[in-house]
């Protein structure tokens, strides 16, 4: 057995893990087109594949009409029917009976021809059941390979998860309780994966090549989420320092439960807000255990994640007044979808592009798409009624994006007030500031809204154009440039101009060397992964805000990195 072999990773969700490895390979879905076998064989592996295919779409209908109800569901049921509709089944136990053909390659090729016809019918309907074919399809020609294709939703055991990648809809569906921590090959620690396993506080590692063939499943893993540290097959030594190492850092954790309660202010009394960063009703009670002021961001696209079809507006104004009701006294920052980028959503169906976080992403989609935009702001508007509610737009680029999104809210508004239905009266309505184009135009865009949370995970990837996912260019993504602090500067003043409220809700909301420069810019609100909270709170009881302010006038003049880091921390 090797022994203490390093592998070279870097840290993207801190904790430490020690388990045993899930390697997640990419499916191999190869086929001879002419069997070898005799066709009753053929077809009876193809009956099969439909057994199984059809018991895990019942599998899954109860389990989502049980979770979220019969709307939801009902996509499961549609499944079934396509899995059994005879233009599938039959035609293809035709083309095998007639053709002495593989099941695999009956099946391609007539879910082919049948997406083919769908898709040029010009009707909503029928193009989603284009999608629904192709899913089943997948799905079919996964139990054919006699693969397994590992369910994260299912898990049984506690594993730490290695694969190539994840995707942030691969996160939404994993069950949390059982991944000690994970391990990819690519991605960034500012990717919507690293983000929601900091939300989760699952420790993970990337940038760990070629890890999936390093690693076989079930060896012992040890990773470091800060360090970036990952080992396979660690020592007793290791393992032991492991349980001491998980001592110390829960010790830690019960000494900031002191910041619980208290309000988040300097030294000198300077108070500002920390709240905290969700993407579903279900960290609602990590508002509570960490002691948010409110949620700074509800990240919706998640909620659009893990499920064939969007959900309704029935459905979102659900889980919107959860999220409101749970926290009544706060202010409930929910943002309209930020889809497109890394956060790929099969049913919208974008078409694939070059640079996707250049493309149709957030407020341009939605732009394009009013009905899905006025589904999601009509369920906001409803949800108004039942606590303190903001609404706020990504991914802003010029003023007339803001204005255009602001008369889409305004006729929802109407509408649902012709329609007698309760809408709260002064809701407050911001963008986030997460493109060099809106900070530099900030003093414009703070004419048009009541507030501004800028999006640092995104302001640094356009300032410094780093591909936020690229592991090969991760060195120059960096929070310290100075071109980035100065439009934080910039957006921070045009705020307090135009006196408006200016949050950060990107990841250096919780960055602790930079906190002194963002209270010294006048930032009031933070919002971060919930586990972040009650250590930045700690880190401003020891700040004074005069100090504060000599330093971010300092850092303005910095002509590097290097040399405003050193600033920050010899102040
Ligand atoms: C950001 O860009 O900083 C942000 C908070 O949004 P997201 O990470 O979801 O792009
Ligand atoms: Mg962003």
């Amino acid at each position: 057995m090797i022994s203490n072999n390093q592998l070279t990773a870097r840290g993207i969700s801190p904790g430490f893990a020690l388990g045993s490895a899930l390697v997640l390979r990419p499916l191999d879905l190869k086929y001879e087109p002419i069997t070898k076998l005799d066709c009753n064989t053929e077809m009876a592996r193809f009956e099969v594949a439909c057994g199984k295919t059809k018991a895990r779409l019942e599998a899954l209908f109860s389990k989502t009409l049980k979770n979220l109800g019969p709307d939801a569901a009902a996509i499961f049921e549609a499944h079934i029917m396509v899995l059994e509709d005879p233009e599938l089944k039959d035609a293809t136990k035709d083309r095998i009976a007639k053709e002495s053909l593989t099941a695999e390659y009956a099946l391609t090729q007539v879910s082919a021809e049948v997406v083919k016809v769908l898709e040029n019918i010009d009707d909503d309907y029928l193009r989603e059941r284009a999608h629904d074919i192709k899913d089943i399809t997948r799905q079919l020609m996964v139990f054919l390979s006699g693969q397994d294709d590992v369910d994260l939703a299912e898990l049984t055991r506690p594993v730490i998860l290695v694969s190539h990648d994840i995707t942030p809809s691969q996160m939404a569906s994993l069950n949390k309780e059982m991944v000690l921590g994970m391990v990819t090959e690519i991605g960034g620690k500012s990717s919507h994966t690293a983000i929601l396993a900091r939300n989760m506080e699952i420790p993970a590692v990337s940038g760990a090549r070629d890890a999936t063939s390093k690693i076989k499943s079930g060896d012992r893993l040890f990773l470091q989420g800060s360090s970036g540290e990952l080992l396979l097959n660690p020592s007793d030594e290791i393992q032991r320092k492991f349980v001491a190492d998980k001592e110390k850092e829960k010790a830690e954790k019960q000494q900031l439960l002191q910041f619980k309660n208290r309000k988040s202010q300097t030294q000198d009394g300077h108070t500002i807000f920390i709240e905290a960063n969700i993407g579903s009703p279900g960290d609602t009670p990590l508002i509570e255990r960490y002691g948010a002021e409110g949620v700074g961001l509800f990240r919706t696209e998640f909620i659009f994640m893990d499920r064939t079809k969007a959900p309704s507006e029935d459905e979102q104004f659900e889980i919107y007044k959860k999220v409101l009701t749970a926290n009544p006294e706060h202010n409930i920052i929910i943002r309209t979808l930020d889809i497109g980028g890394d956060k790929e959503i099969a049913y919208l169906q974008i078409e694939k592009e070059m640079n996707p976080f250049l493309g149709l992403r957030a407020v341009r989609y939605c732009l394009k798409h009013k009905n899905i935009f006025k589904t999601q702001l009509r369920a906001m508007l409803r949800a108004s009624a039942f606590g303190k509610l903001g609404i706020m737009i990504p991914m802003i680029s010029n003023r007339e994006e803001v204005r255009n999104s602001r008369m889409l809210l305004e006729e929802c508004r109407q509408e649902l007030l012709g329609a007698g239905i309760k809408v709260a009266e002064g809701i407050k309505v911001g963008i986030m500031i997460e493109t060099p184009a809106a900070a530099v135009i900030a003093d414009v865009l703070a004419k048009e809204v009541d507030f501004f949370s800028l999006g640092t995970n995104d302001l640094i990837q356009y300032v410094c154009a780093v591909d936020r996912l690229n592991e090969e260019v991760q060195d120059l993504y960096e929070p310290y440039h100075p071109a980035v602090i100065r439009l934080i500067h910039q957006t921070a003043a045009a705020a307090k101009q135009a006196g408006i409220q200016v949050g950060i809700c990107g990841d250096l909301a919780a960055h602790t060397g930079l906190l002194p420069v963002f209270i010294g810019f006048g930032i009031d609100h933070l919002s971060m992964s919930p586990s972040s909270v009650l250590k930045t709170r700690s880190c401003l009881s020891k700040l004074k805000l005069s100090d504060c302010k000599t330093l971010a006038e300092k850092v303005l003049l910095a002509g590097s990195a290097s040399e405003l880091r050193a600033m920050c921390e010899k102040p």
